[in-house]
């Protein structure tokens, strides 16, 4: 039996674990997933936003999230271990993209392509916008992109547990443990490593390191261009309820969606702000002083906000072109990476778990073609850009 051993436990770790192992017609497969922390403290899938969205600038990215968004509406069936049906919560009431003057022509060229992919999206102009949502200031936007089916959002921690119980159920053995190196000979890798001196033979490894994965793949030689980029999210109590609020990306590039009967909110910051895994602390000063003052405008009942809590994650972001790296290197014959998601990995992981699956089990993909995601783009210097990332 083929020993496939996961480094990294996450979301993504978690779905692969789970596709490799949930037919058992086919070929079985040892499956191990070291994972250094299972209270997943700093694992993004568990400090996430926790959106899905059809609104992509790419083709591949629209159709990962559409196997993404289907098998979130049938998770409680799917991922379901004896009567336990999870729940992951999911709601869909759209992203909403505000475009300035000057944004408005990329917006009307994404809702060309997502037209073509058959995404369920209508643009709406500042009139239509403040019919359909009176709360919503439209000063300063020319043009309103919104998603009317398949985007929204749901419990992450839940989606990523959900995955985990049912791999276990079929088989597949958590081992709490550090991956510190790779056992490589020539253009294989024989093993992989574990803090305490231990090695796990393995015929296949993944790296499903997160924000953490370009270590592993330093381990085998190679260049892995993803770096944790810290992300601060800001939760808040608003006085005012505003009906049907979707998820709403602002012309300032701030973002805002509810969360129960809160909100949550969030940025990006500038590049040249924005570096290598820096420590998990709250970016606190950018609420008071730019973000609150931008929601206030764009929604006045905002005025009236309390900040309520607050967390920081790492996206990890591929510095190459923003998009998710799956599959092998040509230099090593059986280490797979599903890395690089740059802040759209966890609504991803169910097609991406699902085609590592299949390229490791037929050496190709079966359903969904994410060739466009492999590695060659890079070595080839074609970025795929993925332009709505938020
Ligand atoms: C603030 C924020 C908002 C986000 N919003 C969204 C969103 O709305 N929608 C969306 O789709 N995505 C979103 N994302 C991105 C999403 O969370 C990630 O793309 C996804 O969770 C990545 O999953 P993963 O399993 O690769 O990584 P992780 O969940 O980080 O898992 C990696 C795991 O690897 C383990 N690990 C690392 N190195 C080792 C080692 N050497 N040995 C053993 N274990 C190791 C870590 O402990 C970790 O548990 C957001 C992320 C953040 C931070």
């Amino acid at each position: 039996m083929r020993r496939v051993v996961i480094i990294g436990g996450g979301a993504i770790g978690s779905a692969t674990a789970y596709f490799l192992t949930r037919d058992p017609a086919q070929e079985p497969f040892e499956v191990t997933v070291v994972e250094r922390d299972f209270s997943y403290s700093q694992a993004s899938s568990a400090l996430s936003a926790s959106s899905i969205r059809q609104q992509f600038s790419t083709a591949i990215n629209i159709e990962m999230s559409r196997y993404g968004i289907d098998f979130f509406r049938s998770l409680g069936q799917t991922l379901r271990v004896g009567d336990d049906e999870p729940d992951i919560g999911l709601v869909e009431p759209g992203y909403l993209y505000l475009a300035s003057a000057a944004g408005e022509g990329v917006l009307r060229e994404n809702h060309a392509l997502q037209k073509a992919h058959a995404v369920d999206v209508a643009l709406l102009t500042p009139e239509e916008l403040k019919t359909r949502f009176p709360w919503l200031d439209t000063e300063g936007v020319a043009l309103g992109s919104l998603g009317l089916s398949g985007e929204g959002w749901y419990d992450g921690y839940s989606l990523l547990q959900a995955f985990r119980r049912k791999a276990v159920s079929q088989g597949v053995r958590y081992v709490q443990a550090r991956a510190t190196g790779l056992q490589c000979e020539g253009r294989l890798v024989r093993g992989v490593v574990l803090a305490d001196g231990q090695t796990l033979p393995a015929d296949v490894v993944v790296n499903a390191a997160g924000a953490w994965a370009a270590t592993v793949a330093r381990w085998a030689g190679i260049d892995l261009p993803v770096r944790g980029r810290r992300r601060s999210v800001f939760s808040f109590s608003c006085p005012d309820a505003l009906p049907g609020c979707p998820l709403v990306i602002d012309t300032s590039g701030i973002w805002l969606r509810p969360e129960g009967r809160q909100f949550i909110c969030g940025f990006a910051p500038p590049e040249d702000q924005d570096p290598d895994d820096a420590a998990l602390e709250v970016e606190y000063e950018a609420f008071d002083s730019f973000i609150w003052p931008a929601l206030a405008e764009r929604v006045p009942a905002f005025e009236a906000i309390r900040m309520t809590g607050a967390w920081a994650g790492y996206y990890e972001m591929n510095l190459f072109d923003h998009n998710a790296i799956l599959g092998l290197h040509p230099d090593c014959d059986n280490l797979y990476f599903a890395n690089g998601f740059s802040g759209h990995g966890l609504q991803q992981c169910p097609a991406a778990g699902r085609g590592v699956a299949e390229l490791i089990r037929f050496g190709g993909y079966r359903s969904l073609d994410l060739s466009a995601v492999g590695f060659e783009r890079i070595l080839r210097n074609a970025p795929l850009l993925e332009r709505n990332v938020i």
